[in-house]
């Protein structure tokens, strides 16, 4: 199959499982994951699966990739934060979406190869940098949109402390290496209190503390 029929034919499936946003799907379409699969796996890069990218790290399915940036509700002139660029993927489909994306990697191998992507795509409102993401961004706070992509234990509470008034936050929840976890939309609002929704069970790589070791 031509990879545009693929294309389509997983846009096909997204909207069917649930990914109806139209600039959510926009956004999917206009970012080759084949770029971001790495060779053995080219032939599956418009399967709905996770797959391997090294560093027992992997690229998310395009299904969670769909539902977690519908649920993001990013809008043209937000300025948001992304935990765990990973491959790059989830950062491109949200730089087609915002002003500015920020985005932290704690493999610093991962982070180039990232970044060289950005660069071959094009995509010039992505800033990235290697370090521990748990910590977030202070000098670019505060965020109208947080995602985490690395399942934490608990809200990490630097991240809450750098999200808007009335700012969204998506993340994946759960004990640690627990096989799923719970897929949760966080509402900061203006009185402080949250209010969260539960979008369903994920399963995620963990989040972990520090810089990793080369
Ligand atoms: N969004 C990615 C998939 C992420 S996999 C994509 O589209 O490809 C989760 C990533 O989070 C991994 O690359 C992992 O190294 C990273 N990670 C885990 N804990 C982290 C932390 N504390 N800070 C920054 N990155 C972290």
């Amino acid at each position: 199959m031509a990879a545009e029929a693929r294309v389509i034919r997983l846009l096909m499936e997204l909207r069917g499982l649930g990914v109806t946003d139209t600039r959510t799907l926009a956004a999917i379409e206009k970012v080759p994951r084949d770029l971001f699969v790495s060779q053995p796996f080219l032939d599956q890069a418009y399967e709905n699966r996770a797959l391997p990218i090294g560093r027992g790290q992997t690229i998310s399915q395009p299904l969670v990739v769909g539902m977690m940036t519908q649920a993001l509700e990013v809008g043209e002139r937000m300025k948001v934060l992304e935990i765990g660029t990973g491959s790059g993927y989830q950062s491109a489909v949200l730089a087609q979406l915002c002003r500015r994306l920020y985005t932290i990697e704690r493999h610093k191998p991962l982070l180039k190869e990232a970044e060289e992507r950005f660069k071959r795509l094009r995509i010039h409102n992505v800033t990235a940098k290697p370090g521990d993401g748990s910590r977030g961004w202070p000098e670019q706070a505060p965020f109208q949109r947080i995602m985490v992509t690395a399942a934490a234990h608990d809200i990490p509470p630097v991240l809450l402390s750098q999200l808007a008034v009335g700012g969204i936050m998506v993340l994946p929840l759960g004990e640690a290496h627990a096989l799923e976890q719970d897929l949760v939309k966080i509402t900061k609002l203006a009185d402080g209190d949250l209010h969260i929704d539960h979008l369903g069970p994920v399963r995620f790589v963990p989040l972990v503390e520090g810089l990793a070791e080369e």
